[in-house]
C-alpha cells in the first residue's frame, strides 16, 4: 500500500468551498480519507460533497466569528468520530499601501488568518494528542517571509501562522502529532484572479520565478497530501515553499567575472 494512502483516515479542511482548499479536499478524499468540508458557502460545499468519495461531511462556519473555530472543531470530531488530519487553509488576502491600513481591516485579517487556525489547531491538536497521532497542515504564504511592499498586514498574519506551526510542533511532537505548513507563492485562484489581470503583473511574477509560471491549486494540494500522510512521518515543524522557486531566488550571488 502507498504511504500516501489515507484509507480509513478522516480530515477537516477549512476554506474547502473553492481554490486551494477545494483542491486539498479532493486530494485527501481521492487518497481515501473521509473529509469534513468547512467554509461559509454551504451551497458550494454541498455541491463539492456530491462529487467526493467516502461520504464527506459539510460543516458551514464563519471563522471570523469568536468561538466559531472551537465550535467547528467539536462538530468535526462529533461528525467524523475523530480527526486524523487538519488542513488549516481558510484565509483572506488584504493588500494596500501603509496609509490605507485600517484597524478593522487588520482585525479581520487577524481573526480569519491567525485566530481561527490557532484555535482550530489547539482544539484539534489536543484531540489528536489524546489519540496519540495526527497531522496538521497550516496554509501559510511566501508573503510571510518575503518583504513585499503593500503586504504588511497579510504578511504579518502568515508569519504568525509560521510561529504557530513551530510552537505547536514542538509541543505536540511527543504525543505523535505532526504540525507543518506550506507556503504557496502565486497560485491562480479567485484570490489572485484580479491581480493577474493587471497588465504586466503576470509577466513580472513569472520573470522572478525560476520555473517561469504561476502555480495551480492542485500543485499545493499534492504537497498537503504528502504532509498529511505517512510519507511525511518524520517531518514536523517545517513550512514547505510551493512557489516555483520564487522566494528562494530573491538573492543571487553576483557574477565573478
Ligand atoms: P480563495 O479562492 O479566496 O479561497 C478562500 C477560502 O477561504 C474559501 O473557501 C472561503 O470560503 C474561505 N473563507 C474565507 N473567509 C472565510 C470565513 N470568514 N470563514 C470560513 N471560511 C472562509 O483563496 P485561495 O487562493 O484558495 O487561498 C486559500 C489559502 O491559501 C489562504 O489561506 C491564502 O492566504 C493561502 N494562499 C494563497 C495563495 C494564492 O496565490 N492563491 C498564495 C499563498 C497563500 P467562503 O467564502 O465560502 O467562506
Amino acid at each position: 500500500m502507498s504511504l500516501l494512502d489515507l484509507t480509513g483516515r478522516t480530515a477537516l479542511v477549512t476554506g474547502a468551498s473553492r481554490g486551494i482548499g477545494e483542491a486539498c479536499a479532493r486530494a485527501l478524499a481521492n487518497a481515501g480519507a473521509r473529509v469534513a468540508l468547512a467554509a461559509r458557502s454551504q451551497d458550494l460545499l454541498e455541491a463539492l460533497a456530491k462529487e467526493l468519495p467516502n461520504d464527506p461531511v459539510v460543516l458551514a462556519a464563519d471563522l471570523s466569528q469568536p468561538g466559531a473555530p472551537t465550535t467547528l472543531a467539536q462538530q468535526a470530531i462529533e461528525s467524523l468520530g475523530h480527526v486524523d488530519v487538519l488542513v488549516n487553509n481558510a484565509g483572506i488576502s488584504g493588500v494596500g499601501p501603509a496609509p490605507t491600513l485600517r484597524e478593522d481591516i487588520v482585525d479581520k485579517l487577524l481573526a480569519i488568518n491567525v485566530r481561527a487556525p490557532m484555535m482550530l489547531a489547539a482544539a484539534i491538536g489536543t484531540h489528536m494528542a489524546e489519540r496519540g497521532s495526527g497531522s496538521i497542515v497550516n496554509m501559510s504564504s511566501g508573503a510571510g517571509v518575503a518583504g513585499s511592499p503593500w503586504f504588511t498586514a497579510y504578511a504579518a498574519t502568515k508569519a504568525a501562522l509560521d510561529a504557530i506551526t513551530r510552537c505547536l510542533s514542538a509541543e505536540l511532537g511527543e504525543k505523535g502529532v505532526r504540525v507543518n505548513g506550506v507556503a504557496p507563492g502565486i497560485i491562480h485562484t479567485d484570490m489572485w484572479d484580479a491581480g493577474l489581470k493587471i497588465p504586466g503583473i503576470r509577466e513580472r511574477l513569472e520573470d522572478f520565478t525560476p520555473l517561469r509560471r504561476v502555480g495551480t491549486a492542485d500543485e499545493v494540494a499534492d504537497v498537503v497530501l504528502f504532509l498529511a500522510s505517512d510519507a511525511a512521518r518524520f517531518v514536523t515543524g517545517e513550512t514547505i515553499a510551493i512557489d516555483g522557486g520564487a522566494i528562494g531566488s530573491k538573492f543571487v550571488f553576483p557574477r565573478q567575472a
